[in-house]
């Protein structure tokens, strides 16, 4: 899943931090307990499942303290924010993932909006720290933008006449209506500038746009929809007033946007269908927890290297790896310390094996395999013995628990015979595993085919 690169740097760190927008709901927000809530927790929890090291909040005041601890280096990235071309000072951004219609809410009363030049002049809100005040203020020289801490509080004044609307995405504005039963309002047009949003990374650390960029192709587009229904689809259609549109002789205008909707539903799906062919073909070659190859593709990759060998007459090498004395680390540490156990491993093995035809596998529970073609015998032997050494000296951790593994690694290596078939290849090897293991455990041992 990770590259090579990418793996070196989350084994440098000891954890990931990030911090939120503590008061931007239904997108984000730290609850009365101090816990994340809302959209991207969603995401953060998808993200933990992947990554071999802990994702770890960072709680601050406000926006604008997330905006500065990053800043400062005191978090690694923000889970949820907007491109807005100077925090690229500080920032780098993975690419969209969320896009949310901009609105202007306003008193039930009020005509419909088209266009915020044409506003009376009266004070509009907009809330404080948010990416597009500096953009406003440059399209509409004219307009009088109040900053407020909170959606609440600018759509309180709203209602009480001292703002002739209140600017914003159009789920902040909806949650909030909601949360303060503001009936007398409504959504009364669409504004430029939706909110696109994309992960914030420190961009003193490159590979972490790469691991985040990673980390958000792996969530399938049916999670995406999920997540966006539970925070987003109910609250957004409870919010819009479309009655004064009909009124205003919107009813074409209504059509027309019903039929652009219809239009982008059919293209959305069609996305969707596309990047959820792409994901089933890639799940069901890839093992969910470490993200390599699983024993499918590896019976097929090896039949395929036997006869490249062959016919190259080059040496091949299958080596089979099996953790040692897993079930006493399960019993002893509990199954979460062991399947993290499975991914810093797998980390490993792919930062020591990363030729580009090299074909990483969990062969099953605790047992992997390699399989590499056109190699020389003397070297590979090199290699595996530094990585032997290598996860032995490796500290696992999780939470306070601190732990050790180690693996007995059983290869063959040279040209298969004619005769010779997979699994003749995997019995010569499964046997010099068998051997490791007798062995004493943690040693390498190679076959006699
Ligand atoms: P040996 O050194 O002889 O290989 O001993 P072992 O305990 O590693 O081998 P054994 O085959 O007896 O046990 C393998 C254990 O691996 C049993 C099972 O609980 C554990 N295991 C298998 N798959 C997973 C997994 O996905 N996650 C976790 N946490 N444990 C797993
Ligand atoms: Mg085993
Ligand atoms: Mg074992």
């Amino acid at each position: 899943m990770f590259n090579a690169s990418q793996i070196k740097y989350l084994q440098q760190k000891a954890q990931l931090t990030y911090c939120v927008d503590p008061q931007w709901m239904p997108f984000e927000a730290l609850d009365a307990q101090g816990q994340h809530i809302g959209m991207s927790a969603d995401y953060v929890a998808l993200w933990r499942q992947q990554l071999p090291i802990p994702l770890v909040l960072v709680p601050t005041r406000d926006w604008v303290d997330s905006l500065q601890a990053i800043k400062d280096r005191r978090c690694d990235l923000l889970p949820m924010a907007m491109d807005t071309g100077d925090r690229r000072q500080f920032l780098d951004f993975t690419q969209t993932y969320l896009t949310i219609p901009s609105v202007i809410a306003t008193t039930s009363e009020k005509p419909y909006i088209e266009d915020l030049s044409n506003l009376p002049a009266q004070p509009v809100g907009i809330r404080k720290g948010v990416g597009s005040v500096e953009s406003y203020r440059q399209q509409f020289p004219d307009m009088q933008l109040i900053e407020y801490d909170s959606y609440a509080e600018g759509l309180l004044h709203v209602q009480s006449g001292l703002l002739y609307g209140m600017t914003g995405n159009m789920g902040s504005i909806s949650y909030a209506m909601q949360q303060q039963q503001m009936v007398n309002l409504k959504i009364a047009g669409r504004i430029p500038g939706d909110s696109v949003m994309s992960v914030a990374t420190r961009n003193d650390e490159p590979e972490l746009q790469q691991v985040m960029q990673v980390l958000l192709a792996q969530v399938t587009p049916a999670q995406r929809q999920e997540i966006t229904n539970r925070w987003l689809t109910v609250r957004i259609e409870q919010g819009i007033d479309y009655s004064l549109l009909m009124k205003l002789g919107g009813i074409l205008l209504l059509v027309v946007l019903i039929s652009v909707a219809a239009y982008r539903k059919v293209q959305r799906l069609n996305q969707q269908l596309v990047s959820a062919n792409a994901s089933l073909a890639r799940l069901s070659r890839h093992d969910p927890l470490t993200g390599l190859c699983n024993r499918q593709h590896f019976e097929q990759q090896l039949a395929e290297t036997m006869d490249l060998s062959r016919r190259l007459q080059q040496p091949m090498a299958l080596v089979m790896l099996d953790l040692d004395h897993f079930k006493q680390l399960n019993d002893q540490h509990g199954h979460l310390f062991g399947d993290h156990c499975l991914k810093q491993f797998s980390l490993l093995f792919q930062l020591h094996f990363h030729r580009s035809d090299d074909v990483l596998v969990r062969y099953g529970g605790e047992e992997f395999v390699l399989i590499r073609a056109d190699i020389d015998c003397v070297v590979l032997a090199h290699e595996l013995e530094q990585f032997r050494v290598e996860l032995a000296a490796q500290t696992v951790r999780l939470a306070a628990t601190e732990s050790h593994c180690t693996a007995s690694i059983g290869w063959y290596c040279g040209v298969p015979t004619l005769a010779q078939t997979p699994k003749d290849l995997l019995a010569v090897t499964d046997r010099a595993l068998y051997q490791a293991k007798h062995a004493g455990r943690n040693c390498i041992v190679r076959a006699v085919s």
